[in-house]
């Protein structure tokens, strides 16, 4: 698929810079930063990682978004049109965006979704979802890697004068998330093997559990759209109370109708389940916060979760920036 339907010259789209308010998306990158927009916060991250002040980022969706069922406001057509290069998450995470974003790269709008640079090999296939891999891969910090990676990749075909700042850009937030793998992992070693379990509302933690040890449950489906049976709900009680698991997590964009009725089972079993805490599943934590930002985000989950199932996390995290309740409030 080429880039542009009509594709112009460098040398064209700086001739027609001088106009740039009758053409905000070419001109603008010819005359200066680019605009690039990405769907979830989470990609933003990459964008900022990579490309820092080299261009203009923007996100739709903000905090607390659930974007398996977020539909584009006319607004957000604009931006998307206006932008020079979108961003989605891919993966079909953004299920009602899905034709815009084909049309849009039908018609020559470099549209990158951040997972494409994963191999098929490293995605999971859930049960009940034929075809559809899991969309939730910025859970495992070294596939995340990877999208940071095919970012810099994309940025560096689009706008190879920024190519160097990419390079080494990329290469010190690689870094970063090497170090934040590791400490996922060590952390949640520290849970006692039989409770490495987690119980969340949905699906979005499978690949967090594959990287990092744990036995993920869902009580719904992979997508917030479908409802769980009294059936499951009852199965996964009988877990907990079977395997003394002391906690289940509520989710910042997801009901915790779900995860209430576990709570009530156990107890009707004679079983003591804990809410958790709220972990961040599909979209971050509000701007200007530690927990806005993707590092903190997945910071805060794993010590979270190490913490509420009777592991020993350093109290202020992987960087001593979090600030959890402290346990046996
Ligand atoms: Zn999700």
């Amino acid at each position: 698929m080429s880039r542009r339907s009509a594709p112009l010259s460098r040398r064209h789209l700086l001739a027609l810079a001088g106009a740039a308010s009758l053409l905000p998306a070419s001109a603008r990158a010819a005359a200066g930063k680019p605009g690039l927009l990405a769907t979830t916060g989470q990609v933003a991250e990459l964008l900022r990682a990579v490309a820092g002040d080299t261009a203009e980022i923007s996100s739709l969706m903000g905090e607390g978004i659930d974007p398996h069922s977020y539909k584009l406001t006319r607004s957000d057509t604009v931006a998307m049109m206006r932008a020079d290069a979108v961003f989605p998450s891919g993966l079909f995470l953004e299920g009602k965006m899905t034709e815009t974003l084909d049309k849009l790269a039908a018609g020559g709008k470099p549209v990158h979704p951040a997972a494409s640079a994963l191999p098929a090999s490293l995605l999971l296939h859930p049960e009940g979802a034929e075809g559809h891999p899991d969309p939730h891969v910025w859970m495992d910090v070294s596939l995340w890697k990877r999208a940071l990676e095919g970012v810099r990749d994309k940025l560096s075909t689009l706008y190879p004068a920024h190519a160097d700042t990419y390079r080494s850009r990329t290469a010190i937030a690689a870094a970063e998330y090497d170090r934040l793998h590791a400490y996922a992992r060590d952390v949640l070693a520290t849970v006692p093997a039989e409770r490495r379990v987690l119980v969340t509302a949905h699906d979005a933690f499978s690949y967090l559990g594959r990287a990092y040890g744990l036995t993920v449950v869902g009580i719904q489906g992979i997508s917030t759209e479908s409802e769980a049976g009294l059936q499951r709900i009852e199965s996964v009680v009988t877990m907990l109370a079977s395997r003394k698991i002391p906690a289940v997590f509520v989710e910042s964009s997801v009901s915790d109708r779900n995860v209430q009725a576990l709570v009530q089972g156990a107890a009707a079993k004679g079983h003591k389940v804990a809410i958790g805490g709220q972990l961040y599943s599909d979209a971050m934590g509000a701007a200007g916060t530690y927990e806005g930002t993707y590092i903190g985000m997945i910071d805060h989950n794993v010590t979270l979760m190490a913490q509420a199932l009777g592991g020993s996390p350093p109290a202020g995290g992987f960087q001593g920036r979090l600030a959890l309740a402290q346990p046996g409030r």
